[in-house]
């Protein structure tokens, strides 16, 4: 099965010049989630603007469901309505009187019926746990219900693959986990989730794949289960290991832990200790 976005030696500059992207291949599979990390200004910021057509790069090619994208207006339209992006600073996104208009946006655009603009609206409400706040104004929430209400706008437009850039960011440590139960759910119902994090604890526990991207370049791609194939890399590449593998790994040299596969999550690590 072809992966369901992918971009083949995409190379892409800004206007003034700065090379964000050069001779990048990366595919995302159907139904998997995955988590790109890199150093600020690695391009995570600039692959999504081009996997949902924001953006058209100067060299390569975008492919959506195993197809070219293309960049007439009917095209893009239909690649935004399958592939939402959710920004990093929710008050870029909300731009609406309340949560309910502000979700309802995307399905009013559509020109659905309004039958079914009110059932999407309350479905997206109800996944991210907003239904008790759909008439307050956007303004008058706090940061994390203010990135649930993004999610759900983005929801509502029933997207095949979700994009998150940077969603912990400004989460305390249980708003995070609450963030990846819900991504979980999406997941559970068939949709593909790419996210960008600097959060590498979240991404271990949280993703199948993990992409690093350096200087607009792929440093690599791997299945989260693989993980000790490429921990040694992750110094260089100016990012921390994810404390539960690092722990395992003393532990493990020690001779204190069994079992050869590093485990995920805290929980994970500390039923293997009892
Ligand atoms: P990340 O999301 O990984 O932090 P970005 O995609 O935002 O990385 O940035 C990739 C590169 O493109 C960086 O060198 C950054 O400075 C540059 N860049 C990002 N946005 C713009 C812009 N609008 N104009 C010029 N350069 C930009």
């Amino acid at each position: 099965m072809p992966p369901v976005l992918e971009v083949r030696d995409v190379e892409f500059s800004y206007p003034d010049g700065t090379r964000a992207l050069q001779s990048l291949s990366l595919g995302f599979a159907r139904g998997r989630r995955t988590a790109l990390l890199g150093r600020n200004g690695a391009g995570k910021s600039t692959l999504f603007a081009l996997l949902n057509g924001i953006e058209r790069p100067g060299r390569g090619e975008v492919h959506f469901d195993g197809a070219p994208v293309a960049y007439d207006r009917g095209s893009l339209r239909q690649l935004r309505r399958s592939v939402g992006v959710v920004f990093q600073d929710p008050d870029t996104q909300l731009f609406s009187a309340s949560i309910r208009e502000d979700i309802s946006f995307g399905p009013v655009n559509l020109g659905l019926p309004r039958g079914e603009i009110q059932q999407r609206v309350e479905a997206a409400l109800a996944a991210v746990g907003l239904t008790a706040l759909a008439e307050r104004p956007t303004h008058a929430l706090s940061y994390g219900e203010k990135k649930r209400a993004c999610i759900a706008g983005v929801l509502a437009m029933d997207p095949r693959v979700l994009i998150l850039d940077e969603p912990t960011a400004g989460l305390d440590p249980p708003m995070a986990a609450e963030l990846m139960i819900l991504l979980n759910a999406l997941h559970e119902r068939g949709i593909t989730v790419i996210l960008a994090t600097h959060d590498v604890d979240f991404a271990f526990a949280w993703a199948d794949d993990l992409c690093v991207l350096q200087e607009g370049t792929l440093a690599f791609h791997a299945a989260a289960d693989d993980f000790s194939a490429v921990a040694e890399h992750f110094p260089g590449l100016g990012l921390e290991l994810p404390w539960v593998y690092e722990v395992f790994g003393e532990l493990w040299r020690k001779g204190a832990i069994d079992g050869e596969t590093p485990p995920r999550t805290r929980a994970e690590l500390l039923a293997r200790l009892r």
